[in-house]
Formats: C-alpha cells, sequence, structure tokens
C-alpha cells in the first residue's frame, strides 16, 4: 500500500506532486509500509527545514518553499537539480519511517546516509553519468 498524497502548496513552478508520486511508487519493497501520508506544504510551521517526519500520526512532510525557492530559476527548469533536493530529503524522512522503532542506529547519522538509497529513478538518471565517468577514468 503507498501513502496518500497530500498537496497545499503554491511555491514554486515545479511540480513537487508529480516527482514525490514517480518517488513514491518507484521505493524499494516495505520502505513505505505503514506510512499513512506524504504531505506537500509550501513551508513549515517555523520557516525552517526541509521536511520532517511524524512517528505518531506516520506522516512525511515536505515544504516546497525550503526545498525549491532558493535555486535559480535554470536550476528549477533542470529537473534533475529539483529532483535531487526533493529525493534527498523525502529519502531522509522515509530513512526515519524505516528506523522509527530501531533504537540501535543513530538516526540523524543513518538518514544522511541512506536517504537516496530510497529514490531509485534517481539512480536512473545517475547511472550514466557514472558510466561516462568511469569511461573516462579508464580512457588516461
Ligand atoms: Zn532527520
Amino acid at each position: 500500500m503507498h501513502p496518500k498524497i497530500i498537496e497545499d502548496y503554491q511555491c514554486c513552478g515545479v511540480d513537487v506532486r508529480k516527482i514525490v508520486g514517480t518517488m513514491i511508487r518507484h521505493a524499494p519493497k516495505g520502505c513505505l509500509d505503514g506510512l499513512d501520508t506524504v504531505e506537500i506544504l509550501d513551508s513549515s510551521p517555523g520557516g525552517k527545514g526541509f521536511a520532517c517526519y511524524h512517528k505518531e500520526s506516520r506522516r512525511i512532510h515536505l515544504f516546497v518553499r525550503n526545498l525549491i525557492a532558493w535555486q535559480p530559476w535554470l536550476l528549477r527548469k533542470s529537473v534533475v537539480f529539483p529532483y535531487l533536493t526533493i529525493g534527498l530529503a523525502l529519502g531522509h524522512e522515509i530513512d526515519h519511517h524505516v528506523n522509527r522503532d530501531n533504537e540501535e542506529v543513530e538516526k540523524e547519522v543513518h538518514a544522511e546516509a541512506k536517504a537516496l538509497d530510497y529514490i531509485f529513478p534517481f539512480f536512473l538518471i545517475v547511472k550514466p553519468i557514472k558510466k561516462l565517468v568511469t569511461y573516462l577514468r579508464k580512457k588516461d
């Protein structure tokens, strides 16, 4: 079962709903189990932070203004860059969800390290770049 996606944001000319939907459809099996909702909101109540996870209600909040507004127009339009920033934030919070009852891990360190593991389509974009870099390295 996939979490519901709720959107309530006006900022900033990026279709965050579409990006989040793609990420959720391709997330590794099991990591979203029990997650109730991903809420895409304009900004956080305190104006700080990119995202947060609410353990009691099993919700992830993403704050679009904090994630996207600082990015120059060209970066926003690049698709890859919004994908990366949203992916890092969403993946971080998915890790908090996965490890919500795991007392063994240092939660923030773990979430930082694992964020992109949950964001499969991101690697579809990055893979050809990685291959090219590997190829160029072999040539010298
Ligand atoms: Zn965190």
